[in-house]
């Protein structure tokens, strides 16, 4: 803001005053410079809650499983780690691109006001108004990444003791998409999704794959009665 108020009266003196613009972007680079987060504390933070969505993940698996069979069904899961390592890369591309990409938006929207003699009051209440979309950003990749590996999870564990199908299955509300509603209850292969992916893939998905259960004996697992 104080950064604003100098340029727009430099932006007044005339033809001789691009220097405006070169303030405008060190300012810019100043801010996203000043809004980045150290990374290894922020991967910190995602692996927990990554751990805390596979522990949540894992509870509703084991869960269904034991209803279903009447019985505790193990196996080793090895490519659980490897999973969750790359949707922690994705989630800190993601979460570290936000500033940046805020912050280009905002030097646009700068330049178009300066260059359409917008009063300082009309840029900065412009300015004020877009407070908000970084963290709608944030909650938006939040909620949309916690469906992906959700969905991620829920393919491997089930692939992993020979669950080869599953139903789809909404939330059968206003938000679901028509496309997500009309799959309601058919099967599905997992080695053959839908063209916009198995549930919790699309952006913002909450729709979940309920297992189509094999006979306990066809399944690839160690029972504990
Ligand atoms: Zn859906």
């Amino acid at each position: 803001m104080p950064t604003l108020a100098g340029i727009r009266a430099d932006a007044e003196d005339g033809p001789a005053a691009g220097a405006w613009h070169t303030a405008l972007h060190e300012a810019v680079i100043a801010a996203v410079a000043a809004a980045t987060v150290d990374a290894a504390r922020l991967r910190r933070v995602i692996g927990i809650f990554g751990e805390q969505v596979r522990a949540f993940n894992g509870q509703q698996f084991h869960a269904v499983l034991r209803a279903a069979y009447g019985v505790d069904i193990f196996r080793a899961e090895p490519g659980l780690d490897a999973l969750c390592r790359v949707w922690e890369a994705e989630n800190l591309r993601l979460i570290q691109s936000i500033a940046p990409h805020y912050l280009e938006l905002l030097e646009g929207r700068v330049v178009a006001a300066v260059q359409q003699g917008r009063t300082l009051r009309t840029v900065t209440r412009e300015i004020r108004d877009t407070y908000g979309l970084p963290r709608k950003r944030a909650e938006l990749i939040a909620q949309d990444q916690i469906g992906k590996l959700n969905g991620q999870l829920t393919r491997y564990r089930q692939q992993n003791v020979g669950i080869g199908q599953y139903r789809w299955r909404g939330a059968m509300d206003q938000r679901e998409r028509d496309a997500h509603v009309e799959r309601e209850g058919r099967t599905f292969d997992w080695d053959k999704p839908p063209g916009d992916g198995h549930p919790g893939h699309p952006i913002r998905c909450r729709c979940w794959a309920e297992p189509v259960l094999p006979s306990l004996d066809d399944l690839d697992a160690l029972i504990v009665h």
